[in-house]
């Protein structure tokens, strides 16, 4: 959209105080994040934007609350947000279809390096818990030609990482015969990424023989595969096509292809009809399998999902709890994960830039498997690849020292 916006004439600017119109993507994935888009929608309004456009899975499932709150000039849903700058515009689709519009980075401190390219959306499973199959709708996937357009245009705007993703990434293809294996063999042959990452994967939609890709030293080792659960009562309940086994004989896979590869999860603490058994049996399976880190989400009823009326609601506070016990745990595999790769050398992209200090520029960015790193610079090296030695652990973050500026040869 900001491309769009920005092919037209605008400008997108880095704060509300300077636009003059804002478009809110909303989340309603929980009540938390569905309060935030609301949250968001006030603050943007507070700051003097009296143009606000709503779009997003909230804004689809409550239109007129979302009408309702201050400076909201309209909403536009889900199945409309393709052309919502066409739209707010009021110019023809066809201005925006003539040719690729280049992906400039956007302004801002922290300005993007990776290009999210959306590969398909919506979802054909019906997981209980989950509001977004009810907001976006059966699963659709882009072709390859479109997705290999999109990346293009981003390699050609200067991006050096391009990250694949999908309300259900691992379903692309299934709508015409392909999988998802075969998009990313042709964005490996036919575009020089120098990086490639997939967001999360669902378990059910790979096999061990996935892996063997990986091969590709342009493919980040790693893999975002939510769990939700470890107890495979819990499991059925939450209707996920997986089992605490599969799930550990899939990391398993992985882990014997990419010894090192960083495997993070979604788990969602307070599922109604958890029981403490229940609770204690996931959370000696989130333990074993040694997460390099994930996030825990306190369950909160969506209206409209089968979880929502299911009876055996879990009270707020117990819910609360577990997200806690279950976080300390995931903190703790995070960390010695991290501790791992003290005193390696591995290629960091560069996402960030701080204001120039004693020591030199300061920079934060990421390794192939998505340790944040920090580390001086004698020049700002945003948006550059560099080999870094590991030195030092500095809570979530690595300290690191700059070996090779611009040579890579490491992952
Ligand atoms: S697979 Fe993912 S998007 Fe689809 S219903 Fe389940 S949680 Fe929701």
């Amino acid at each position: 959209m900001a491309r769009q916006f920005r092919a037209l004439g605008h400008e997108i600017v880095t704060s509300a105080q300077m636009a003059e119109l804002a478009v809110v993507n909303t989340c309603a994935v929980t009540n938390e994040a569905a309060a935030d888009s609301r949250g968001k929608i006030r603050q943007i309004a507070r700051a003097g934007v009296d143009e606000i456009i709503a779009t997003g899975c909230w804004a689809t499932l409550q239109p007129q609350q979302a009408n309702a709150l201050p400076g909201v000039l309209r909403v536009v849903t889900n199945d409309r947000k393709d052309h919502l700058v066409s739209e707010v515009l009021d110019l023809p689709q066809a201005a925006f279809d003539l040719e690729p519009i280049a992906r400039k980075p956007l302004p801002g401190l922290h300005r993007r390096t990776r290009a999210f390219i959306k590969v398909q959306d919506g979802c054909d499973n019906h997981c209980t818990f989950c509001v977004t199959t009810i907001a976006r709708g059966e699963g659709r996937s882009r072709s390859v030609a479109q997705v290999i357009l999109d990346i293009q245009s981003a390699l050609d705007g200067g991006t050096k990482e391009i990250v694949l993703t999908g309300v259900h990434l691992g379903s692309w293809g299934q709508d015409f015969g392909m999988h998802l294996r075969d998009l990313i063999k042709a964005i490996l042959r036919e575009t020089v990424a120098p990086r490639l990452r997939l967001s999360s994967l669902e378990p059910w939609d790979l096999d061990a023989d996935f892996f063997s890709l990986w091969a590709d030293q342009r493919l980040m080792p790693h893999l975002h595969l939510p769990l939700q659960s470890g107890c495979e009562s819990t499991l059925r309940r939450m209707a996920r096509k997986t089992s605490p086994q599969s799930f550990c004989e899939l990391v398993s896979a992985a882990r014997a292809i990419m010894p090192d590869v960083a495997i993070t999860t979604d788990i969602i603490a307070g599922f109604p009809g958890e029981t403490d058994d229940e609770f204690a049996e996931s959370l000696e399976f989130v333990k074993e399998m040694n997460f390099a880190g994930g996030h825990v989400f306190t369950y909160s009823p969506r209206p409209g999902t089968g979880a929502a009326k299911m009876r055996g609601q879990i009270k707020p506070e117990l819910r609360k709890k577990r997200n806690h016990i279950l976080h300390d745990v995931l903190e703790e595999s995070a960390k010695s994960y991290r501790q791992k790769f003290l005193g390696q050398t591995m290629s960091v992209l560069w996402e960030s830039v701080s204001e120039m200090g004693e020591w030199g520029w300061q920079m934060e960015g990421l390794t192939g498997n998505y340790l944040r790193v920090n580390a001086f610079a004698p020049s700002p090296r945003w948006n550059e690849i560099d080999s870094v030695n590991l030195s030092e652990a500095d809570s979530d973050k690595i300290k690191g020292i700059i070996i090779n500026q611009g040579q890579v040869s490491l992952r």
